[in-house]
């Protein structure tokens, strides 16, 4: 089933998720939900709070990135960085936030403790595009977006566009929650 995806200005974007204590039946069914929502949008990243759930359980596809077709799909729940290396600057959008793009640094691999959808716990060395993604992802979980992680004047140059979206002024190839109540004198 494709779930609409909240946009910027949402407060699930701005809580942080929680934890999941097990695997169970509604997971299966929300990852693969997940995933559809997903490829539906044309993302490469989706986290849970983006469809309204507020968990700690993300999905990444990058297969249909140019030089990524044979990477395997994703799920991770509860994410622990273990450690990062390096840095590097990439140009980032998100489902949540149509049309806004925006360079931002960030740790170039990363060490990842997490569990599969089977809930089974792994430990991954991820780099280029995959931790790009992930770090991505897992700041969502955390009430946080890539925005925020712009350069200020970088990001200043985009406020216009933020606050259409704020106002509900999107348009999309794909559906978006409906907006709460705007308020002017917020
Ligand atoms: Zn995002």
């Amino acid at each position: 089933m494709i779930l609409p995806i909240n946009t910027y200005s949402d407060e699930v974007l701005r809580r942080k998720a929680k934890p999941l204590k097990g695997p169970d039946i509604q997971l299966e069914e929300l990852v693969g939900n997940m995933f559809e929502s997903m490829r539906n949008a044309e993302g490469i990243g989706l986290a849970a709070p983006q469809v309204g759930v507020s968990l700690r359980v993300l999905v990444v596809d990058i297969s249909v990135a140019d030089g990524y077709e044979g990477a395997s799909p994703l799920v991770v729940i509860n994410p622990h960085l273990l450690g990062v290396k390096g840095f590097s600057s990439m140009e980032e959008g998100c489902l949540s936030i149509p049309e806004v793009r925006g360079e931002v640094v960030r740790p170039s691999a990363i060490q990842l403790k997490y569990r599969d959808e089977h809930f089974e716990e792994h430990i991954g060395e991820f780099d280029r595009l995959t931790a790009r993604v992930l770090q991505h992802e897992i700041d969502h979980l955390d009430g946080m977006l890539f925005v925020d992680r712009m350069q200020r004047r970088n990001r200043r140059k985009i406020q216009r566009e933020l606050d259409a979206i704020t106002r509900g002024e999107i348009s999309t190839g794909y559906p978006v929650a409906a907006h709460e109540a705007y308020d002017e004198a917020k």
